[in-house]
């Protein structure tokens, strides 16, 4: 590092510490101007949110975690990295700020229809690999990495790895029990470049009763250890038709926040997987609900929660062929997101910059700035025949087991069903809050016709905790409103509360085998 890096970094440091001391208030004055830059009021409220978080746990986080934080997500990621970001820009069309790696599909829990146990449970991607993936990681200007699975910690080379790159972040995605098996946390506050975020499925009953019994324990002893050694981490959860009121709720939220979470990742249940089922993803009601949630949670909780499909908002839509991620699965198969697993790429035979360059991504990228209403940015689930229209094309193949069934058939018309409705809804929002309505400009690709529009966001998008009822909206396929009815009931029988906890275990239990991506770690 040179001296003006180093002194560039000692001063954010005290910055921060002195930041650490300032009232609330004092601190959302003087960013008020900087905020203002941003486009959506729910940016302003996310980077807010983060800010405040940041301060009132700075003092208390491990002096390793505080240096890294500055170096590698300051410096590194926001400053040093803006050069060969512009450079990756000119040269590709794309500069990712991050990538989701799976090292490995192996795990040491059994989870209930976890699909990692039908998954190729060798390690393609050797240390050698992951190696050399982050030294062209770091030439392309990206310094933060997500680490899924399979439990990334099953792979003890991995804590080599992070310490081996320890000019880059890496957020981990794990179910925690090795945290304390292990005693991981004295080990991750040394090195102070890893981000833990544990996934969980409420409280004790639910996550035992998908998890296995004793889990829950270990991930409340994982917590409190990496709380203990001040350890930046967070929680990830994945909302269903059963849990979805309970995960947003004020009381598992504060109940997060305690146990010293400075994260909340929020998955919403994706139909896919070996034996993927819409009947547990989250009706058109409970998704609008979530996202309004998220609003208010970021103006009362004292933690930063994401929600990575309702939070298009936030990106400008969907994120995913490079534009700001992508996915590199566990047999090097480059995928344009964790939950679209088509891929025209395998990293073993190629260069992170020769991935980045496919037709298949850059089709996919094109694609991304067309979408009007971020409410809806999703190729798989909102608007899925982007999806099937480019795997068609450039003729992707699937690069997990049963990835195909979202193209045709049953699932193909749930999926079709689901986006149509929330659409409706969606439209709704997004047009009573300032958002210009999409029109159909006749693009076509492939040979299918697909709906796109040439219109962009309002800048005067109002809040979406000041939502109005979305209640409003009536249901208009069939098929859909027994679902939208059937939810209703569940949702009364979730609002979150601890009693309420054995009903949905139980409800969990009796619905069909959960299969999917990320109702495991992401
Ligand atoms: S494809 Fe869907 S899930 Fe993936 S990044 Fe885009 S919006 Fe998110």
């Amino acid at each position: 590092m040179s001296f003006k890096y180093k002194v560039m970094n000692t001063g954010i440091l005290g910055l921060a510490r002195a930041v650490s001391y300032m009232p609330d208030q004092l601190l959302t004055t003087l960013s008020k101007k900087q905020l203002e830059k941003v486009r959506f009021p729910e940016g302003r409220d996310f980077i807010l949110s983060f800010m405040k978080t940041l301060k009132h746990r700075w003092r208390s986080l491990n002096p390793n975690v505080r240096k890294k934080l500055v170096e590698n997500m300051v410096g590194n990621y926001f400053i040093n990295s803006r050069e060969k970001r512009y450079k990756m820009e000119a040269e590709l069309g794309c500069s990712p700020l991050l990538f989701v790696i799976s090292p490995s599909m192996r795990c040491n829990l059994v989870c209930t229809g976890c699909y990692s146990a039908h998954y190729d449970r060798s390690d393609a991607l050797d240390y050698a690999t992951l190696d050399r993936i982050m030294r062209e990681a770091k030439e392309a200007g990206i310094y933060y990495v997500v680490v899924s699975g399979g439990e990334p910690f099953v792979r003890d080379d991995l804590m080599t790895l992070f310490e081996k790159h320890n000019d880059m972040t890496f957020m981990v995605y794990t179910n925690g029990t090795l945290i304390h098996t292990k005693k991981l946390a004295p080990k991750l506050a040394k090195l102070g470049n890893v981000v833990p975020c544990i996934s969980i499925e409420g409280y004790e009953a639910e996550t035992d009763e998908r998890r296995g019994k004793g889990t829950y324990k270990k991930i409340m002893s994982a917590m409190d250890s990496l709380k203990k050694e001040g350890i930046f981490f967070g929680y990830s959860v994945t909302p269903t038709k059963f849990n979805n009121e309970m995960l947003v709720s004020d009381e598992f939220v504060s109940f997060m926040v305690k146990k010293g979470a400075s994260i909340g990742w929020y998955f919403n249940y994706m139909p896919v997987g070996r034996q993927p089922d819409t009947d547990l993803m989250t009706s058109p009601e409970q998704r609008a609900y979530r996202l309004k949630r998220m609003g208010e949670l970021r103006k009362t909780q004292d933690i930063t929660v994401a929600d990575f499909w309702n939070d298009g908002m936030l990106t400008g839509g969907c994120i995913s062929g490079g534009r700001s991620y992508f996915h590199i699965n566990s047999s090097g198969d480059v995928e344009p997101c964790v939950f679209a697993q088509f891929s025209v790429d395998n990293i073993l035979n190629k260069s992170l910059k020769e991935v980045l360059m496919s037709d298949f991504f850059r089709s996919i990228r094109s694609r991304q700035g067309e979408m009007g209403n971020h409410l809806r940015p999703c190729m798989i689930i909102d608007r899925p025949q982007v999806l099937r229209d480019h795997v068609l094309r450039f003729g992707a193949k699937p690069s997990q087991p049963g990835a195909e069934t979202l193209l045709t058939g049953k699932l193909a018309a749930e999926v079709d069903g689901i986006a149509t409705e929330w659409k409706r809804y969606a439209d709704k929002i997004w047009t009573e809050n300032g958002g210009i309505p999409e029109v159909d400009t006749g693009h076509h690709i492939g040979d299918n016709h697909v709906i796109h529009c040439t219109t962009t966001a309002s800048k005067t998008v109002k809040p979406v905790a000041t939502l109005k009822p979305v209640a409003a909206v009536k249901p208009a396929v069939k098929t859909v409103v027994s679902k939208t009815v059937a939810s209703k009931t569940v949702v009364s029988k979730t609002v979150a509360s601890k009693s309420t906890a054995k009903t949905n275990a139980t409800k969990i239990k009796g619905s069909r085998n959960i299969e999917s991506t990320q109702i495991v770690d992401m």
